[in-house]
């Protein structure tokens, strides 16, 4: 408009020095002369008022940029000092308890308490490092989903499962809401299983004890909708989209005990979108409960598919049994591995190379066999393409062992006919319930 009036101003200036001009002269020239410089100036007017406005554009972008950059500096700075605070509150205890060992020797009650707070601790320090190592994958986009047919309840159970040494520390109660007919999706087990375990994690931690935490799972259409809800504090109505960036976490009055790092949810949004799903976060505000709403896209094929295990264990106690070999050359490793499963009822032998794992395996047969990638003589990949050439081993259950589980490895696992891949220090409950799982789906289809 300002431009407008501007020319609209110098036109009605030109006619009537072109009027004046030409009863001066009687000659045109000066006045289409000075037509021509007023058009100039008025178009030099307009490109300077254009520039202006591109400057000002520049140097709100860049405050904008430079605000994002202090935003996410901050958030860094904030982020590492939890980090340092998160990775030494776990010490601490481990710290007393090596000591009280070293002292209560002999005494087996205090033993087994000073055990079972290493055990917590570690399993603490081991989630935090995993979290951290996933996000960075994901945001590296180095993480690929190894997706299957499978019904969603059995991931929510497993999602239960995992959370329940802190549920029952907290003596919370989770109430879970299926409907009948199977959910069948096409996902990555452990990944959707970690989804719903962190959002279920966040229930129990953001509520008090005793509290009740649910877990929905509804039909809508094409889709199927879970909710997890709890009463816990609650979150504030600004906050209930940035609770998902990296490393967000909510200012509270009082900062709760198990605040965590501010990965956890970022997790759980990269990987409910990388199934082609969505989450959403609700609370009616502080004090007054939250609920995460997951939304995935339903299978239309009738049933899961999974490797049949031949000749399953007998039903006992609820789980089944099967006959194992764990192979590991860090004896420890190997060791604490298969007695671990021996307690869960499992016929374990071990191995400590891959030639070792060879011999045993012929003259064991066993139904599962968990190998260690890094092993002297015969590595993993190659113990496992071996197997997998003999006739009696061409559909055991093979799960490799690795202290790395980047997308390239699991890839030449696959190739090397492993069925799933498992990151060390494997967490003795999460494989247990995985075996479980496993054992139980194999037994359906036998
Ligand atoms: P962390 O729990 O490790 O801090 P998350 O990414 O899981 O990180 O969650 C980010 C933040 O969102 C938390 O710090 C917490 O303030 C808030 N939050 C997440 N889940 C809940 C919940 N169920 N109730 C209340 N606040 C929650």
């Amino acid at each position: 408009m300002g431009k407008q009036r501007k020319m609209t101003g110098s036109g009605e200036k030109s006619l009537h020095l072109a009027g004046s001009g030409t009863r001066a002269s009687g000659k045109q020239a000066p006045v289409s002369r000075e037509m021509a410089l007023e058009a100039s100036l008025a178009h030099a007017v307009a490109e300077r008022d254009q520039a202006r406005q591109a400057l000002q554009a520049a140097a709100s972008e860049r405050d904008r940029a430079h605000g994002a950059l202090r935003d996410a500096d901050r958030r860094k700075d904030e982020f590492l000092a939890t980090l340092a605070h998160e990775l030494r509150n776990p010490l601490a205890p481990i710290r007393s308890a090596v000591q009280i060992m070293r002292m209560a020797e002999g005494d087996e009650a205090t033993m087994s308490a000073a055990r079972a707070i290493i055990e917590r601790q570690l399993k603490h320090l081991v989630r935090l490092i995993d979290d951290l190592v996933d996000v960075s994958r994901i945001t590296r986009g180095k993480l690929e989903l190894r997706k299957e047919r499978v019904d969603l309840k059995s991931v929510v159970r497993i999602a239960v499962e995992v959370n329940r040494p802190l549920l029952e520390s907290k003596q919370q109660h989770v109430t879970i809401d299926l409907p009948p007919e199977p959910l069948l999706v096409e996902a990555d087990t452990t990944r959707l299983a970690q989804v719903f375990a962190n959002l279920l994690n966040n229930g129990a931690k953001y509520s008090d004890a005793w509290a009740s935490i649910g877990i929905r799972a509804v039909r809508e259409g094409n889709d199927v909708v879970v909710t997890v809800s709890d009463q816990g504090i609650g979150i504030q109505a600004d906050m209930l989209e940035t609770i998902f960036d990296l490393f967000t976490q909510v200012e509270r009055p009082q900062p709760s005990p198990h605040d965590g790092l501010g990965v956890g949810l970022t997790l759980v949004k990269r990987l409910v979108e990388l199934h082609g799903g969505s989450v959403s976060a609700w609370s009616a505000g502080p004090g007054r409960g939250s609920s995460f709403r997951v939304r995935l896209g339903l299978l239309r094929a009738a049933c899961a598919e999974t490797r049949p295990l031949p000749s399953a264990g007998k039903v006992a106690d609820g789980f089944l049994r099967a006959r194992i070999l764990v192979a590991d050359d860090n004896y420890d490793a190997a060791q604490s591995l298969a007695l671990m499963l021996g307690m869960d009822g499992h016929d374990v032998r071990t191995a400590s190379d891959g030639l070792e794992a060879l011999r045993v395996a012929e003259e064991f047969r066993p139904q599962l066999v968990l190998l260690d990638i890094g092993m002297p003589k015969l590595d993993g990949y190659e113990a496992a393409r071996r197997l997998r050439e003999l006739p009696w081993a061409s559909s055991i259950l093979l799960f490799a062992l690795t202290g790395w589980g980047q997308e390239e490895d699991r890839e030449r696992g696959r190739q090397a006919g492993f069925d799933r891949h498992l990151v060390k220090p494997v967490d003795p409950e999460a494989l247990s319930q995985l075996l479980n799982q496993t054992l139980l789906n194999s037994q359906a289809q036998a």
